[in-house]
């Protein structure tokens, strides 16, 4: 099949680096004869016939911008027959042969329906939570963990000048990636993780201890999965260690705490060397992908290199990872495919039980 046009769309939660993924897409494709539409607005552009021609030029002074300057959306419309039927006779009614589809797993499955609709479709994932599983890194993740680092220091700044700690709470949806390799980065004292059990007691002992010894700032990091957890932890931080100074007659022990709800604040800001490189280089990729005749697929980073698989398989790694397969979801692998998935997933969880480990023994 001759591609003559090309459609990309930002969907779900923006990311940092996704306008560096839609240049890359646009100057690939136009370098490839390709023209490229931008839908605006992730899938509801496609309902409602609203799109951007996307030139050279226009996607030129993108690259350093974060956001989405062809803008995301919830598009509940496109989840239905109806409305995705409807954005599939307004591709056609411009001639659009395929479609590059930025965001995270939601907007995978709507890139899914319209592969299986006969709109060939390649899916990048664009999520600060590097919460999917198939890739090691996804567009965004780094920038909005190097956010979370620079604001954690200044928290850091006054914990250390007040004797106090600061329970941060960030963003990363059911996934504990930014949480802990933030905790890592910060010098945190824990992390409250979906991925590994935290042991409240033991942390707030070993607080203690630390502050006998003389340690004054205290940092502990909270994945957003456990909403009241960084304001309960705050008060019982407060309270043991204010009852503790008043029983030894030693106010030094009392560590007050504070709490910080980070949340979009860290979805901002310019996006790191890294993902723009990331976002170039998956935007090239499903741009080939497209043109070579594939569909369904997700491009994906493995151990530094770029590499697709199929947008199901990705899904099945997500479910497998949370432990949320339902019946049946297995039955389209083969054993050894089965037994390949699980030894992947099992290796990640390894990891991220030694980083887990790690944090906790340096956190002395
Ligand atoms: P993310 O892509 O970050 O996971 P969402 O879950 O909000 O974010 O999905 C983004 C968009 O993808 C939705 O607003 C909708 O337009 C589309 N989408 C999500 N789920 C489906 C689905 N099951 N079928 C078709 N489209 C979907």
């Amino acid at each position: 099949m001759k591609f003559r046009k090309i459609c990309v769309l930002t969907s779900g939660g923006d990311a940092p680096g996704m306008n560096a993924c839609v240049r890359a897409v646009t100057r690939a494709a136009n370098a490839r004869g390709v023209q490229v539409m931008g839908s605006l607005g992730g899938y509801r552009g496609m309902i409602h016939d609203e799109f951007v021609d996307l030139t050279n030029r226009a996607v030129s002074n993108k690259i350093q911008l974060s956001g989405t300057f062809i803008y995301s959306d919830r598009c509940l419309e496109f989840k239905e027959e109806a409305g995705m039927q409807k954005a599939i006779a307004v591709l056609k009614s411009h001639e659009i042969d395929g479609v590059v589809a930025i965001g995270g797993d939601g907007t995978f499955r709507g890139a899914t329906d319209l592969s299986q609709r006969g709109i060939p479709t390649i899916g990048i994932p664009g999520t600060i939570d590097n919460d999917i599983t198939a890739s090691d890194n996804t567009i965004g993740f780094d920038t909005a963990m190097q956010s979370v680092v620079d604001d954690v220091d200044k928290l850091r700044d006054t914990c250390e000048s007040h004797a106090r700690c600061n329970v941060v709470e960030v963003m990363g949806r059911g996934a504990g990636d930014i949480t802990l390799n933030t905790a890592i980065a910060t010098g945190a004292v824990a992390a409250v993780i979906p991925e590994c059990e935290f042991d409240e007691e033991a942390t707030i002992e070993k607080m203690i201890r630390l502050r006998r010894e003389g340690k004054r700032s205290f940092l502990i990091i909270v994945s957003e999965a456990f909403p009241e957890v960084g304001p309960a932890l705050v008060k019982k931080i407060t309270s043991v260690t204010k009852e503790l100074a008043e029983k030894e007659g030693n106010d030094r022990l009392w560590i007050e705490s504070k709490f910080c709800r980070m949340a979009h604040i860290v979805r901002g800001g310019s996006p790191s060397l890294a993902d723009r490189v990331l976002a170039t280089k998956m935007g090239v990729r499903a741009v080939d992908e497209l043109l070579a005749g594939n569909s369904d697929l997700v491009v994906v980073e493995r151990e530094g290199k770029i590499t697709t698989c199929g947008i199901g398989w990705s899904q099945v790694l997500d479910r497998m990872y949370k432990g949320t397969l339902k019946e049946g979801m297995l039955d389209a692998y083969t054993p050894e495919q089965i037994a390949e998935m699980q030894k992947f997933i099992e290796e990640k969880k390894e990891t991220f039980r030694t980083t887990y480990a790690m944090l906790n023994e340096l956190a002395n």
